[in-house]
């Protein structure tokens, strides 16, 4: 169970909101800086929980918004902070850094195991696994959902959305030639029942699903993205979507990125538009 689930008790309401004297010490050495911040607990054991921020110190400073954050608060002992150059810095370290040391009080644990997408098999979209093909490179997969059951829900809503019939996409079994209970409240358009063919369906599916298309990892091997600030210049890492880590040179970021690496969705996430349109300058390695 994750403590931000339980509700405060009423004494917890009560208690009136000041930031914990034991950590202004710290807040007073957090740069007004991109970056990335973490709350520990006593001992150094696993963090209590990992954000990030344009502005490390205008951001730790706006934790005491609720009870559970003024919880968090007391028991951490000490805040750290890494730099970054800009915010597609904070972000890809945040996500390594909660993804590695899933923290308390990070609500979103983010795991890659269960990672799905939709493909289409003989005209049939059927959910495919990260864990049995390489979604960097996999030509033709749709949206991206951490269970099985989330990616049949987001095939649901898109049939919903388009009057797709579940029947031609086996989602529902049906008598041939006969017309499912969506078509009859005019939810389908009816490729049950011979109101469309066939062919039109499935060229209505096609649109429906390149709105979720996944983009291919579209270089030859791993790239550089270039951010810089005022004081800071960092070369993030990137292969098959998936961050490797900064550096501060070439030759440090050549040898990030030697690691094989895989298909990542929060990479793919935080990176694909940036990537696909180089909003930031982009080195090949
Ligand atoms: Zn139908």
């Amino acid at each position: 169970m994750r403590p931000h689930a339980r509700r405060p008790s009423e004494s917890e309401q009560a208690i009136p909101y000041a930031y914990p004297e034991h950590l202004c010490t710290a807040l007073q050495g957090m740069p007004a800086a991109p970056g990335v911040y973490i709350f520990h607990a006593q001992g150094d054991s696993l963090p209590l929980y990992i954000g990030k921020s344009v502005n490390l110190r205008s951001r730790v400073l706006s934790h005491l918004r609720n009870p559970q954050e003024a919880r968090m608060l007391r028991q951490a002992t000490h805040i750290s902070h890494i730099r970054t150059a800009g915010e597609i810095g904070a972000l890809l370290l945040e996500a390594q850094l909660i993804k590695q040391q899933q923290p308390l009080y990070n609500q979103k644990l983010r795991r890659n195991r269960q990672l799905c997408a939709l493909q289409l098999h003989d005209g049939k979209p059927e959910v495919v696994h990260a864990r049995d093909m390489d979604f960097a490179s996999a030509p033709d997969l749709y949206g991206l959902y951490s269970s099985r059951t989330a990616a049949l829900q987001a095939l649901h809503e898109l049939a919903d959305a388009h009057a797709l019939c579940l029947g031609a996409l086996g989602l529902e079994k049906l008598p041939a030639g006969r017309a499912c209970f969506r078509a009859m409240i005019k939810r389908c358009h009816g490729v049950c029942c011979g109101r469309e063919t066939p062919a039109e369906h499935a060229q209505r599916l096609q649109a429906a699903l390149e709105g979720l298309r996944i983009a291919t990892w579209p270089y030859a091997g791993a790239i550089a993205l270039k951010e810089r600030c005022d004081d800071l210049q960092q070369l993030h890492v990137v292969h098959n979507w998936c961050y490797l880590g900064s550096a501060t040179t070439l030759p440090q970021a050549r040898k990030l990125a030697k690691v094989a690496a895989g298909f990542d969705a929060d990479g793919y996430k935080i990176l694909c538009r940036q990537i696909l349109t180089e909003q930031l300058p982009i080195v090949q390695l």
